[in-house]
């Protein structure tokens, strides 16, 4: 009974914070408050391209990579898509200047998917298209947004692969549709980064009870570090910062043979710093997403949404305090 109360009262708190997020009225004077932007400090690299050079560098030095990430999600208009799409470009011709080991993150709608498949599409091929001149190695990781977007995003990911540009794919574990997903994918030698999922889904098609979405997590990172996978050519990217199953994903990597590298650990800017260092430390592949731009209400209040421990620094960026 209390477990259950506790499973309510987590999704009741998400999808609040996932309300917040969306609220255009507040996300306006909240990302012009001076206050507030000390929260903004706490999940994202800075307001610009070389705020986040700078932050990707600092990582480097504790041997950790980065994934970088314009913020600019669910935006439904062209103007601020095109805003979106060019300092996207601008990024990837930014970080091909660095000697930095960095991937880029694109959420379908920020390109356009949420005005509609043409426009996205168009976008896409754009930023396939600066992706040409990047370093060898440097890839499009497509981020996963809400169920609504699940079959457009792996059609995105498939078209980008099917025009050689590189990419990768985040499924998100407690959808029940993810495990045939998942195999398909991985068949293909995918690059295939793992998450849980930051939205409220309904129980028809996801896990809703925490213990069940950890548990399906589980059961697809075992299947991932399953030889059969390395034969297949998978590279799984564990973006989750749960100790369970990082202790788990650690052993049976080495178990079967997985050198650091060949898989990676993924976690988020401002979340578990330490335990972050302490992997990289063991010689495991560390990576942090780190987004950067001036759109930084909607992921950061999210991060809360996520973790209601944080809200502290929300109170703490109201009260001035950094
Ligand atoms: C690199 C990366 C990319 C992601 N991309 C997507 C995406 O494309 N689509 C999507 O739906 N979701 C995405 N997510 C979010 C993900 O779905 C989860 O919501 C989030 O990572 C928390 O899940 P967890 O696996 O860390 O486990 P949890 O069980 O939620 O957390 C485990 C522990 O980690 C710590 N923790 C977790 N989150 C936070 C936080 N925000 N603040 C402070 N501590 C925290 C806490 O100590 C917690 O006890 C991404 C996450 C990462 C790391």
């Amino acid at each position: 009974m209390a477990l259950m109360g506790a499973n309510l009262g987590r999704r009741i708190w998400q999808r609040t914070m996932i309300r917040l997020a969306c609220h255009d009225g507040l996300r306006t004077r909240v990302e012009s408050s001076d206050r507030l932007v000390a929260l903004a400090g706490r999940f994202v690299a800075g307001p610009d391209v070389a705020t986040a050079q700078r932050k990707a560098e600092e990582f480097a030095q504790a041997g950790i990579h980065a994934s970088i990430y314009y913020l600019g999600e669910y935006v439904d208009s062209e103007a601020l898509v095109e805003e979106n799409v060019k300092n996207i470009i601008a990024a990837i011709e930014h970080f091909s200047q660095t000697n930095l080991d960095w991937f880029i993150s694109v959420d379908p709608t920020q390109i356009g998917y949420s005005i509609s498949d043409e426009l996205g599409w168009t976008n896409a091929q754009r930023i396939g298209a600066a992706m040409a001149n990047a370093p060898e190695g440097r890839y499009i990781m497509v981020d996963m947004e809400d169920a609504s977007y699940v079959d457009k995003t792996i059609e995105l990911y498939e078209r980008l692969v099917g025009s050689n540009i590189p990419a990768g794919i985040t499924l998100q574990t407690y959808l029940f549709r993810t495990e045939d997903d998942f195999k398909r994918l991985a068949a293909q030698g995918a690059t295939i980064r793992m998450v849980k999922g930051a939205f409220v889904a309904s129980r028809r098609i996801a896990y809703t009870r925490k213990r069940d979405i950890d548990d399906a997590y589980l059961r697809l990172t075992l299947l991932a570090l399953s030889p059969g996978m390395k034969e297949a050519g998978l590279r799984p990217i564990f973006a989750t910062h749960d100790d369970r199953i990082l202790d788990i994903l650690t052993l049976v990597a080495e178990a079967n043979g997985w050198q650091p590298g060949e898989y990676e650990i993924e976690m988020l800017l401002g979340v578990r710093e330490p335990l972050q260092r302490q992997l990289a430390g063991q010689q495991h592949m560390v990576r942090v997403y780190m987004p950067f731009g001036e759109a930084w209400w909607p992921y950061s209040i999210r991060r809360v949404g996520e973790n209601p421990a944080n809200v502290r620094f929300v109170l703490r960026a109201l009260l001035g305090k950094r």
